[in-house]
């Protein structure tokens, strides 16, 4: 047998070993009814419910997958056998995690650890986005322990510039936390936890996309993993020596499609594109993206600090803050703005008032930025495309943080950022670079000012940005799905969900609330073939339903003919897809006659008996399931929300945050079409009842409207 097989072997026989041990133990000390259970997931522990379609729920389920954990390793001398072993002792990693939370007995068992353990359904479909889009490149799972240190805070500080999510495993948790790398889920550097079997909670992350995004069945375990080796761009970079638990765990990573790049000299066991020598660490980021094919587009800007959107989620406390802007203690606006060509000098970089520099801290300023952009595609509905970017880039600046939009906003700078040498006009400098690089197709020219100096920015604000807002939304509100030509595909999921295709229309936008019908307008412009694409409303056949012929031609191609129809507004007859990625689910409540929404972030129990998590997993990867339809928050408040069944009236409960969030809007429309005062006043949440009887008997109370209308199912 080679030596490569015989270790992988030997490691999968170890967690067998240990896993049956602990099995054991749990068993007789809580019996076999105990429950276990990861926290916050609707896919019991995945590893086994996608490949054996097993849903273990209590520790009884598990001799079942002790069984499929013996059946994997054949002991036989061939590598594909060996490497199913491999996916054997992602099992036993699994459910040796798994015991953990039931041997913490309700607590979370990496309290006291530096990682965070398992990692939530919502935290997954939050990443939906982001990894589409490309901003998230990849997915590195980095375990062991760096002779060097400082080889592995390097690495790991390379992947985060380049936007790669990074999981850590082992003693290099501390490495690189000791390192002074700053980590979390927000800055893309996540400590799992100190055991090898930690990397069971990254291996789960994979696992899950496929059934949450790609629509895999659980027990088609081929399926599952020609969906990891295609469409989960993740790797593994191995540090110091490797001992028989590792490799298996390895060799299970090879067989979900992901390679392992080990840091020792594997000689002949190297197998090609899957396990790989890289000793000379300064190559190891390089022939690691090369093995999973990952390419990464830099954007290099001429500023003292680092750019970057791993940091955007970087948060600037008081006490390590130079400089603030903020919209509480001075004028702010920042306002896009078209020109024609001739008024507009390219790269002009204007800053009218004092530099962050040129004032003793603590620096508060006021600051109005007004952005002028020309070109002959540029169109004035673009502009706030544009504008809304402003936030992300600022963001993307190390030691930098902005938070809000348009006349409301706070940026703060850090004290190392200041040190490093940032100023204003760096901002500026992003500002034009990043427009020019994203926006180049409708923008020909860019000039940006700034103004600090309190009395110009002023009137700036008065005379400019207010203006432009006011004008931006009446033409926001006059902007329905009656008064366009067209609306728009979007399939930028459909990297992960292959199936899927989003209708964005004026009143309804894109089920992650990152798409507009504005935006979906300027994708199509910069990117003429890309993922939006126009559909014509010629021929509409239902009014109501919302049934055009050409919206079922365009779902249908992009489907791969998976469907067949789709209405734009109703919940219960051909319903628009979900993906994965959604911001909220909505879910009929029949006892109530309407329905119940849930916001991804809210983590307790819906009247439905469901939680957010196992709402959304009642659809999902482009397939139609009526009664069920993920959405984006804005269009809680739309008058084409789920209209065809009596729209808005039909909702009944809510979280209370967003209840509150899209209370002034949603009671806006209810009014409106309703007649009702304060409307969110009549729909329950869960601080006045989560049991479905105490809610109808709270709607009633109220007097809610979908009380009276027909039955919904
Ligand atoms: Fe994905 Fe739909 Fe959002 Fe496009 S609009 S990014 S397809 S969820
Ligand atoms: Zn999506």
């Amino acid at each position: 047998m080679s030596v490569l097989t015989d270790l992988i072997y030997a490691g999968s026989n170890a967690v067998m070993g240990l896993t049956e041990g602990a099995v054991k133990d749990a068993v007789a000390k809580y019996g076999q009814e105990q429950a276990i259970a990861f926290p916050d997931t609707a896919y019991f522990l995945p590893t086994i419910y996608a490949a054996t379609g097993v849903k273990v729920k209590n520790l009884g389920d598990l001799d079942a997958c002790l069984n499929v954990m013996r059946s994997l390793i054949t002991n036989e001398d061939d590598l594909g056998k060996a490497l199913n072993a491999g996916l054997a002792t992602a099992v036993g990693a699994e459910i040796i995690e798994a015991l953990k939370y039931v041997n913490a007995e309700g607590a979370d068992p990496y309290a006291d650890e530096k990682g965070i353990g398992f990692v939530s359904d919502p935290i997954i479909r939050s990443l939906g986005v982001p990894l589409v889009t490309g901003d998230i490149p990849g997915v590195a799972v980095v375990l062991g322990k760096a002779d060097d240190p400082a080889d592995a805070v390097k690495i790991v500080k390379d992947y985060q510039s380049k936007g790669i999510m990074t999981f850590l495993v082992g003693d290099i948790i501390d490495q690189v936390i000791d390192g002074g790398v700053k980590t979390g889920l927000e800055l893309r550097v996540i400590p799992l936890g100190h055991d090898v079997t930690a990397v069971t909670h990254v291996v789960t992350v994979a696992i899950r996309a496929a059934l949450i995004f790609g629509s895999i069945q659980p027990g088609d375990l081929a399926g599952l993993l020609a969906y990891t080796k295609d469409r989960v761009p993740a790797f593994v970079n191995t540090f110091g020596a490797l001992n028989e638990v590792v490799v298996s765990a390895g060799a299970g990573a090879i067989a979900l499609g992901f390679p392992v790049i080990a840091d020792v000299d594997l000689a002949e066991n190297q197998v090609e594109g899957a396990l790989i020598s890289v000793l000379d660490h300064t190559e190891t980021v390089k022939k690691t993206l090369e093995a999973r094919n990952i390419k990464i587009k830099v954007t290099e800007i001429p500023i003292p600090c680092a750019f970057a959107a791993a940091f955007e989620g970087e948060i600037i406390r008081k006490k390590e803050m130079y400089a603030e802007m903020s919209s509480h203690k001075n004028t702010t606006c920042e306002v896009v703005l078209k020109r024609e060509l001739d008024e507009v000098e390219d790269k002009k970089l204007t800053l009218v008032g004092p530099d962050i520099d040129e004032m003793p801290a603590p620096v508060e300023l006021p600051l109005a930025c007004v952005i002028e952009v020309a070109g002959a595609k540029m169109q004035e509905d673009f502009e706030s495309v544009i504008e809304r970017k402003i936030h992300t880039w600022y963001n993307y600046m190390e030691g930098v943080m902005h938070t809000g939009q348009r006349n409301q906003f706070r940026i703060r700078i850090s004290n190392s950022a200041y040190e490093a040498g940032l100023r204003l006009k760096d901002f500026m400098e992003v500002l034009y670079d990043m427009i020019m690089n994203d926006f180049d197709t409708v923008v020909d020219k860019c000039q940006v000012t700034l103004y600090t100096d309190a009395n110009k920015a002023k009137e700036v604000l008065d005379t400019v940005a207010i203006p432009k807002y006011d004008a931006r939304d009446e033409r926001l509100e006059a902007l329905t799905d009656e008064n366009v030509d067209q609306f728009y595909t979007c399939i930028l999921c459909q990297s992960f969900a292959p199936a899927h295709c989003c209708v964005v229309t004026p009143e309804r936008l894109g089920l992650c609330g990152a798409v507009s019908w504005l935006d979906a307008k300027a994708t199509k412009e910069l990117d003429p073939a890309g993922p939006c694409q126009p559909i014509s409303k010629e021929g509409c056949l239902d009014p109501v339903k919302g049934i055009y012929p050409d919206a079922d031609r365009m779902v249908m191609e992009a489907s791969h003919g998976a469907l067949e129809h789709i209405t734009l507004y109703s919940i219960m007859e051909d319903p628009m897809t979900s993906c994965g990625c959604f911001e909220c689910i909505c879910g009929i409540m029949p006892e109530a006659n309407g329905v119940v929404i849930c916001n991804r972030e809210f983590k307790g129990m819906t009247p439905t008996g469901m939680t957010f998590g196992e709402l959304a997993s009642m659809t999902g990867g482009g397939v139609q399931t009526p009664g069920f339809m993920g959405h984006g928050r804005h269009f809680i408040s739309s008058k084409k929300f789920i209209s065809a069944e009596g729209g808005i009236a039909r909702i009944v409960w809510m979280p209370k945050e967003l209840k509150d969030d899209v209370a002034p809007r949603l009671n806006k429309t209810a009014k409106e079409l309703l007649g009702i005062d304060n409307f969110t006043d009549m729909i329950c949440d869960e601080t006045i009842a989560e049991e479905s009887e105490a809610v109808v008997e709270f709607l009633t109370e109220k007097g809610h409207p979908a009380l009276k209308l027909d039955p919904i199912m």
